[in-house]
C-alpha cells in the first residue's frame, strides 16, 4: 500500500513519514505543493494525504486537477482550522475525509485505514464467474443457467471458496479453517455433507459439473472433469 504525502511543514511531514512507515505503508512525502502535485497526477497511489494550506499550489488546486483528470484515488485532506467552509468545500471538491490540526495519530492512522478498506472494496470484484456459474457477492446471489439458486450461508461460502480458488484441490482442512470457525473438528463429515448439498444445487440436472472430489485429498471447482 503505497501512501503519499503532501506537507509543508517539516516537521509535521516527517512524523507522518516515519509513523505510516513503522505501521507497514510505503510513503512519498512532497514538501510543497509543486512536487505535490506532480506526484499525485504521474505516481500511483492508494491514498493520498494532503494538507490544504501550501505556499505554491495548494491542497484544493491538487485535489482539483486530481478529480479532474478522473483519478479517483481516496484523498485525506488536513486542514489547519475547524471551518465549516473549508470541510464543505473540501468533500465538494471530491475529497473522502479530512482531520482538523491538531490531530492524534492513531486517529490518522484510523482514518487511513478505513478509507483503504473502501478503496478495496470498491475495485475488487463483485462477481465470481465459472463456466455458467456465477456467483454475486453483493446481492449473495447464485445463477446457472440463467436460473436461481438457492444457497444457505454457509453453502454459499463453501461454494465462494471453491469458486476463488478455481482449479486447485482443497483440502478438508483448509475448507474447515476458511468456512467453518477454527474450532470446527474437520474430520467430522459436514463438509463432505455441504459438499454434496451444494453439488446437489449447483451440478445436479447441468453441465458440465463442476465440483470434483479429489480422491484423499479434497476437493477442486473446474471446469474439466479429470478427476
Ligand atoms: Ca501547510
Amino acid at each position: 500500500m503505497k501512501i503519499l504525502i503532501v506537507e509543508d511543514e517539516t516537521k509535521i511531514g516527517d512524523y507522518l513519514k516515519q509513523g505510516l512507515s513503522e505501521a507497514g505503508f510505503v510513503t512519498d512525502l512532497a514538501r510543497n505543493g509543486l512536487d505535490g502535485h506532480h506526484f499525485a497526477m504521474t505516481e500511483s497511489y492508494d491514498l493520498i494525504i494532503l494538507d490544504v494550506m501550501l505556499p505554491d499550489v495548494d491542497g484544493w488546486r491538487i485535489l482539483q486537477s486530481l478529480r479532474e483528470a478522473g483519478r479517483t484515488v481516496p484523498v485525506l485532506f488536513l486542514t489547519a482550522r475547524d471551518s465549516v467552509e473549508d470541510r464543505v468545500k473540501g468533500l465538494e471538491l471530491g475529497a473522502d475525509d479530512y482531520l482538523v490540526k491538531p490531530f492524534a495519530f492513531a486517529e490518522l492512522l484510523a482514518r487511513v485505514r478505513t478509507l483503504l478498506r473502501r478503496g478495496a472494496a470498491i475495485t475488487t470484484e463483485t462477481t465470481l464467474k465459472v463456466a455458467d456459474l456465477e456467483l454475486d457477492l453483493m446481492r449473495r446471489r447464485v445463477i446457472r443457467n440463467d436460473q436461481r439458486i438457492t444457497l444457505t450461508a454457509k453453502e454459499f461460502a463453501l461454494l465462494e471458496l471453491l469458486m476463488r480458488r478455481q482449479g486447485e484441490v482443497l483440502p478438508r482442512s483448509l475448507i474447515a479453517s476458511q468456512v467453518w470457525d477454527m474450532n470446527f473438528d474437520s474430520d467430522t463429515n459436514v463438509i463432505d455433507v455441504a459438499i454434496r448439498r451444494v453439488r446437489a444445487k449447483i451440478d445436479d440436472g447441468f453441465d458440465p459439473r463442476l465440483i470434483h472430489t479429489v480422491r484423499g485429498m479434497g476437493y477442486m471447482l473446474d471446469v474439466s472433469d479429470e478427476n
